[in-house]
């Protein structure tokens, strides 16, 4: 059992001995935590008979850009020491900031802080999602399992393998359905999963009928215990289209193995184009459009993300009439440039490999310098639209608006996001970017997750925020908050923008308008 199932079967919210023990209330589960204990999510604590959020909260600082490096921590009571986390570009993240929930009071911090002449508000909350998932990218040509194929961990279904993309395969994985409607299993191995994938940690997830595949964002995938290198250069089309120069004198023939486009480079457009010759190839495969094959082999983990093992087999017989000869060369490669061969036909026109010419490996070396490195992304995918709003405003519908209309710009642990278009707030952030550890869970079972809203003060007040709550940088620095955790500065990341200086930009746009 995983330590995150201990603690879901460990958790009794009707315990009868309550006496010595204070309710949390910052989720539904309600833990009753006795003194110096933590409850079932380990976020909170008694701590002398108080309820403590046991995680620091998080303050980012942009002039440090230092990629990560944590100055001490700020105990309760002692004052902010100011050295490296006065700069004027700081930003207060959500995370450890604790939640809303119950969704009747306003966002644990709401912080005010005048940046370049204009006067900003970030409100900051850590939103509990029942609604949230990852969509997975994983840079391979091999096949890891049919499209709608199960993906599970830990024995359970968490979601499926959905449309793949150019060089990648995708997953989707969590989700309301996964978390909620399936068994209680289901949902703790798919919270479990969605925790540690968005925490950053490798997580091994079993696709049915297809590879077991050891995902950890940021780094290589691992598909049936080897680690992917090289993402693809690009289909076996594109790859023909790219190096038909490079190929042109050196050698008769070339197809490019892929999975979806097998490219021949004699009929292929870019070969025409540069005056290729007829070989009499015959590839066996569907026919697309000259050059270009579909389907020639099943989906696997072979050539180019086929089953293929010997690429001759894609080969029918050479036709004499269209251009075979003894002694025509033939150089055979795959989308990576990790498998290739050389072949030249004998007088019976078919190919017999030779050892691979040198005046070829310059361009087999150019396949393989053009491939990137190979990757897991995880993206968490939120909706934000629901009662945390009412954290922010008292007319929460009044936030969706403002998000929409771009006057109010969303953050995740102060790492920018994509808010799909449409109705709700419903976003995606890259976890790379978000500091490490900031996600969370609570047993109902659903993910936390930091998340600022940052606008003009104007904006705020015109859209109902609580003006009453809004407090300076300096003043959570010194005192905190509700929660009575310590604050730390860290470095922002390097590639992180400075969190409002979109809003910032559009605001002022707004203005001059
Ligand atoms: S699970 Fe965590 S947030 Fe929820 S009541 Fe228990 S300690 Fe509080």
């Amino acid at each position: 059992m995983s330590e995150l199932a201990e603690r879901f079967e460990t958790h009794d919210p009707g315990e009868k001995q309550v006496a010595e023990k204070i309710r949390c209330d910052a989720c539904p589960v309600m833990c009753y935590i006795a003194d110096g204990r933590t409850g079932a999510c380990d976020r909170y604590g008694n701590v002398g008979g108080r309820i403590v959020r046991m995680d620091p909260l998080t303050i980012l600082d942009h002039a440090a850009e230092t990629g990560g490096a944590v100055v001490p921590f700020v105990a309760e009571g002692e004052a902010w020491n100011g050295e490296l986390v006065n700069t004027g570009r700081r930003f207060v993240t959500a995370i450890g900031a604790g939640t809303t929930y119950p969704d009747y009071k306003p966002a644990p911090f709401i912080v005010s802080q005048e940046v370049e002449g204009v006067d900003l508000v970030t409100v900051v909350t850590e939103g509990i999602f029942s609604y949230c998932g990852v969509k997975v990218k994983i840079d391979t040509d091999r096949h890891i399992g049919d499209e709608t194929g199960i993906v599970r961990s830990q024995g359970e279904a968490i979601g499926h393998v959905t449309t793949g993309e150019y060089g990648s395969q995708m997953l989707s994985l969590g989700g309301v359905h996964h978390l909620t409607g399936g068994s209680k299993a289901e949902g703790r191995a798919t919270c479990d999963a969605l925790l540690n994938l968005c925490n950053r940690k490798p997580v091994e997830l079993a696709i049915d009928g297809g590879a077991t595949v050891i995902v950890e964002a940021g780094k290589a995938p691992v598909i049936d215990g080897k680690a992917e290198h090289r993402m693809r250069v690009g289909c076996g089309s594109a790859t023909i289209g790219m190096f038909a120069t490079q190929w042109r004198g050196l050698v008769d023939e070339v197809v490019v193995v892929d999975d979806h486009i097998t490219g021949v480079v004699s009929e292929h457009q870019a070969g025409k184009v540069l005056g290729w010759e007829d070989t009499g190839i015959k590839i066996v495969g569907r026919r697309s459009t000259p050059g270009r094959y579909f389907k020639v082999s099943e989906p696997g983990l072979g050539w180019g993300g086929t089953t293929i093992s010997d690429p001759l087999s894609i080969l029918g017989d050479w036709n004499a009439k269209k251009g075979a000869r003894p002694g025509l060369s033939l150089l055979m490669v795959s989308t990576t440039g990790e498998q290739f061969a050389y072949y030249e036909l004998d007088d019976e026109l078919k190919p017999v490999e030779k050892p691979f010419p040198e005046r070829l490996q310059k361009s087999v070396g150019l396949i393989e310098e053009n491939c990137e490195p190979a990757l897991c992304t995880v993206l968490f995918i939120g909706g934000a639209g629901g009662s945390l709003r009412a954290g922010v405003t008292e007319n929460p519908v009044n936030l969706t608006r403002s998000v929409q209309g771009l006057r109010t710009y969303v953050t995740v642990g102060g790492a920018p996001v994509y808010v799909w278009p449409g109705g709700g707030i419903t976003l995606m952030v890259d976890v790379t970017r978000v500091p490490e550890g900031a996600f969370g869970y609570v047993p109902t079972p659903a993910l936390v997750a930091p998340i600022e809203f940052t606008m003009r003060r104007d904006d705020y007040v015109r859209l109902g925020g609580y003006e009453n709550e809004i407090r300076s940088v300096e003043d959570i620095l010194a005192k905190g908050g509700e929660y009575l955790n310590p604050r730390r500065g860290t470095g922002a990341p390097v590639n992180n923008p400075w969190p409002p200086l979109a809003q910032l930009r559009r605001a002022r746009a707004n203005g001059a308008e």
